[in-house]
């Protein structure tokens, strides 16, 4: 775990966070301040800092982060309407927790 990284303590249950799904690999949260009706982040649960980070034994990770998003979108109703997928990368991108996660949003009118 890296140390005092938010989202190892959450993937690691110790912060309260309600999972909307929990795998071996990955849990998946609401953001604390949604972008949009719908906003989900969907985290390793291994520390990888960035995507600049990945390292080739990271490939099933990066899959299984995708192949979630999908399934969340379709558990919220939103596959069909349309969302967006994005991952911000270090401080120029926007990125503020350093651990990965993937952003789900979507849900608009
Ligand atoms: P990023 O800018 O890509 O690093 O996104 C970090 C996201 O984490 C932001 O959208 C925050 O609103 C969200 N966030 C920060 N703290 C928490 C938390 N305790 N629970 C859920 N989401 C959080
Ligand atoms: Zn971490």
């Amino acid at each position: 775990m890296g140390e005092d990284c938010l989202f190892c303590k959450i993937a690691a249950g110790q912060m309260d966070t309600e999972f909307l799904r929990e795998t071996d690999s990955l849990v998946v949260f609401k953001d604390i301040h949604p972008q949009a009706p719908v906003h989900l982040l969907i985290v390793p649960k291994k520390h990888i800092r960035s995507i600049n980070d990945l390292e080739e034994e990271d490939r099933g990770i990066v899959a299984d982060l995708l192949f979630t998003a999908r399934k969340m979108a379709a558990d919220q109703g939103i596959d069909k309407s349309g969302y967006r997928l994005f991952f911000n990368v270090e401080r120029g991108g926007g990125q503020l927790v350093f651990h990965l996660h993937l952003h789900l949003i979507g849900g608009w009118k």
